[in-house]
């Protein structure tokens, strides 16, 4: 795969002595450091093992050199110690959802640590803030904060997906618009750093680790807890999805104009709101039917959607809001066991032009349409524009580089049996797609988002388009928390 680098040159870089992949002696001398400072691992060959380091994306079966489950953060300081003293790149795992099996390390031979037993929740409503153990999955964690006075956060829909990962590098969901990314809400994380020691980073207490880690958090630290700004979970939700029905490129082209026009300059906050391309708009509305009426018919009418028998729109709780826009029940069993096998891509454009609309449109009529024994969808979140929190946020108040992003879109091909080999063939048709509107774009170069990885990026094409203009800065604040780069991977700033 083009953008991996193996771990010779990666640990070349790094550690003098390091080697193409542990070998034997080394692996035994990490597994010796690790019994002998008690910190808890999973034994290589038990079936806890296979689970642990069995990734979300069956892709990319990496295999580390040691797997590490603390249960306390001096346990997770140790294990950094030992990844250390032998030369061993070490990675946090929290939900292990990461579309580039980042949360394995992203390559073999790292060692990983699981931090899935930091998952308490601790909410104060009256302060509205809770603190949050960095190893839980979304969706606990939302039914552990509505327990505690009725509180939510800003956060991802599917509930499988971890929090640490998530927050790390964005975390959008269906109430960003009005609440920001989960980053966006973070106001301090306790991290242990590559010197094992563990700090504070706020916006009063070293802020420029604070800003690294909220857009590119896996190469500083290991994030053990996090603490968030929550708010009061709103209970009459409008949870709504229309049909369209394009049945030509310029018909897809001018519905993909009209919602980009509506979210640059129509799209209050309260409204949120996604269009699986071709047919499908979804979103959540936090306000009356009667206001959300006067905001979308027009909407819906410029879209061609007259009949009230395209669409459902009904009013939820805040729990089944959630439910409704997630892929299962909210709560997550202890031992998560579900996988897919995929790869994806993104494009945060800040504008797309009419030809490039119309080239996305034609490749879905053209070609995507015609595939057949994939899976295949492309998600198109209205992210920013005039009425989005994301984008009224300043862009060098974080890290994360696409405040102006307009249209998130993810582009997502599965195949089954789960068990198939996805050859790099078969990356094609997405890599395809997204340079058809990259050809009609002449000029531009379009962010992407981590949290979709793209395996196909080289390192280098994954810094500029994963954090643009402030990839510079990152790399000399990793300089200053992870000079001899402990946390390492194929994609993260400094590999
Ligand atoms: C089914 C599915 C649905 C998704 N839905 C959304 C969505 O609605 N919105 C959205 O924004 N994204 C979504 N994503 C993308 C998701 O946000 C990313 O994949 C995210 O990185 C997953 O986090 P994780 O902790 O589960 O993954 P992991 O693989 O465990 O970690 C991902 C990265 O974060 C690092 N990391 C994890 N924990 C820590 C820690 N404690 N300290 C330091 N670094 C850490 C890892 O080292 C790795 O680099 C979805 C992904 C999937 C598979």
């Amino acid at each position: 795969m083009k953008g991996y680098q193996s771990w010779l040159v990666t640990a070349t870089c790094l550690f003098s002595s390091a080697t193409a992949s542990p070998s034997l002696s080394k692996r035994t001398a990490l597994d010796d450091c690790l019994s002998s400072k008690k910190v808890p691992v999973y034994t290589a060959g038990s079936k806890d093992y296979a689970q642990a380091v069995k990734p979300f994306n069956l892709r990319l079966p990496f295999k580390p050199a040691a797997a590490a489950l603390p249960t306390t953060v001096q346990h997770v300081q140790d294990a950094v110690a030992c990844g250390v003293a032998n030369n061993i790149l070490v990675t946090a795992k929290s939900g292990g959802h990461s579309y580039g099996a980042h949360g394995l390390g992203g390559e073999d031979g790292h060692l990983m640590v699981d931090m899935r037993r930091f998952n308490t929740v601790t909410a104060d409503a009256a302060a509205h803030t809770a603190v949050v153990g960095s190893g839980g999955r979304l969706g606990n964690i939302a039914l552990a904060l509505y327990d505690q006075g009725k509180q939510a956060l800003s956060h991802g829909t599917c509930p499988g997906v971890g929090v640490g990962g998530l927050t790390l590098h964005g975390g959008y969901g269906l109430s960003s618009r009005l609440h920001g990314l989960t980053l966006d809400n973070l106001l301090e994380a306790n991290v242990v750093l590559a010197n094992s020691s563990v700090i504070t980073a706020s916006a009063t207490q070293n802020p420029d680790l604070f800003w690294a880690l909220r857009g590119a958090g896996a190469a500083f630290g290991i994030v053990t807890s996090f603490k968030f700004k929550t708010y009061t979970a709103p209970e009459n939700n409008i949870v709504f999805q229309y049909n369209l029905q394009p049945s030509t490129t310029d018909q897809l082209a001018t519905m993909l104009n009209t919602l980009q026009n509506f979210t640059m300059y129509g799209h209050p906050s309260e409204l949120n709101m996604r269009f699986f391309v071709p047919n499908q708009l979804t979103g959540v509305y936090y306000g009356n039917r009667s206001s959300f009426d006067t905001l979308m018919n027009p909407l819906l009418k410029q879209l061609n959607i007259t009949s009230t028998s395209s669409g459902q729109v009904s009013v939820k709780s805040w729990l089944n809001t959630l439910t409704a826009n997630s892929n299962g029940a909210l709560k997550q069993p202890d031992v998560y066991d579900y996988h897919e096998n995929f790869y994806a891509k993104s494009l945060m454009p800040e504008y797309l032009s009419p030809a490039a609309m119309t080239a996305l449109a034609d490749y879905y009529f053209t070609t995507a349409r015609r595939i057949t024994g994939h899976s295949w969808y492309l998600l198109i979140d209205m992210h920013g524009g005039s009425g989005s929190a994301i984008s009224s946020v300043s862009a060098n108040a974080t890290s994360y580089a696409h405040r102006k992003t307009t249209f998130k879109m993810q582009f997502n091909d599965r195949i089954y049996p789960d068990t198939a080999t996805y050859t790099p063939q078969m990356m094609s048709f997405l890599n395809g797609w997204v340079k058809a509107i990259e050809d009609a774009s002449p000029g531009v170069q379009f962010g992407m988002y981590i949290n979709y990885a793209d395996t196909n990026l080289t390192k280098t094409e994954a810094h500029s388009h994963y954090w643009g203009a402030h990839y510079d800065r990152l790399v000399s604040v990793k300089g200053v928390w992870d000079p001899k780069r402990v946390f390492e991977g194929p994609q993260l700033v400094g590999s």
